[in-house]
């Protein structure tokens, strides 16, 4: 019995000691491991997992400016200071203690700071950021590391690039001359015939259709005139199309569809851009299909092509038939599926064709 308790005891004991080995700081290193200061006057950091941080403020004295420092847990390698700008005098990375890293930031005497509301916040389980300053203060970014990890997985770098280029700044759209210009966009297939069936039974009547009405929008606040040959899902045969566009002294015709690859490969993804004739028609491509690729990254140029579509080469004015990406294609679809992804597409052809228009119009 005396046996059993003491092989017991043991057992726990051992498991303490584990426990505790693992928690002790001095044999880890620091839990930092970026951090940034941006010129909007945001530090941003990046620590370990589940890092518990302290921060402090300290007013100005006689030997130094206002301070503000944060305590991490992990001994630091080599303590070091970096020389500041702006409001920042200086910031020193040390070992206030063994198995501790200080970060502190010390300001220039003349800077005013509103310490009582600053929040350290959470960003996600290794992210932190603090606004210190106003960007009132012209400012360098100072900074070792990466704050935002560098993601080495494809798909969600893919996202993390989509998430900047979300940020749309619609005005900056290029400007032409107002109500000199009348383009007709026209929104592939309809009614009967959808077009392209992508994964998941993803239809191209209504990606192109849905793509094209954004165009106009955007057209029309830049005082571009726009007519659409179809406004819903109706069945429109080509011959119309071409003779809504040439009853019209319209500038340009551009038709939007959707791709399908022959056995609906999934591989396949891509985009292109097709004209009949001319070096117009070629222009106007061309301008097209560099923004729709700056909006889809990763995906294949398939480039600008001369096709003989029946609405490109029937059409009067310079025409041009873009293809947004496959439906069929993995990498593509996935985008089509999302509106803001059609947005995205919208926005690059109202500006390939924006451009066009100021070049030629
Ligand atoms: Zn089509």
């Amino acid at each position: 019995m005396k046996k059993f308790l003491d092989n017991k005891l043991f057992r726990y004991l051992s498991v303490l000691l584990f426990l505790n080995s693992s928690s002790l700081p001095v044999k880890s290193s620091s839990a930092l491991a970026a951090w940034e200061i941006k010129t909007n006057g945001v530090l941003e950091l990046r620590t370990k997992s589940n890092t518990n941080l302290k921060a402090y403020f300290q007013k100005a004295n006689q030997i130094s400016g206002d301070r503000f420092w944060i305590d991490f847990p992990g001994e630091l390698k080599n303590p070091r200071t970096i020389k500041g700008n702006g409001p920042i005098n200086e910031i020193r990375l040390g070992k206030p203690n063994k198995g501790k890293t200080r970060l502190v930031i010390e300001f220039k005497k003349e800077t005013y700071l509103k310490p009582l509301t600053w929040r350290l916040v959470g960003l996600d389980q290794n992210r932190w950021r603090i606004k210190l300053f106003a960007p009132k203060y012209t400012f360098k970014k100072i900074g070792e590391g990466q704050v935002v990890k560098r993601i080495v997985n494809i798909k969600e770098n893919q996202k993390s690039i989509y998430k900047k280029k979300n940020n749309f700044q619609y005005l900056k759209l290029p400007d032409v001359k107002q109500n000199q210009f009348l383009v007709i966009i026209d929104p592939g297939h309809g009614g009967p015939d959808p077009g392209a069936i992508g994964i998941g039974g993803i239809r191209e009547t209504d990606v192109v259709l849905e793509v094209s009405k954004i165009v106009k929008n955007l057209l029309s606040k830049k005082g571009v005139k726009v007519s659409l040959t179809r406004t819903n899902d109706v069945d429109l045969d080509l011959h119309p199309r071409v003779s809504i566009a040439n009853n019209t002294d319209a500038d340009i015709f551009v038709s939007i569809h959707a791709n399908a690859s022959r056995g609906k490969r999934r591989d396949i993804n891509g985009l292109e851009t097709f004209y009949y004739r001319g070096w117009r028609g070629r222009l106007l491509a061309k301008r097209i299909q560099k923004q729709i690729l700056r909006v889809s990254p990763g995906s294949p140029d398939r480039g600008v092509k001369q096709g003989r579509f029946y609405v490109i080469k029937n059409t009067r004015m310079p025409a041009v038939l873009v293809e947004i990406g496959f439906l069929t294609g993995r990498l593509d679809a996935r985008r089509l599926e999302k509106i803001t992804h059609r947005k995205r597409l919208a926005y690059a052809i109202a500006k390939g064709i924006l451009e066009y228009l100021n070049k030629v119009g």
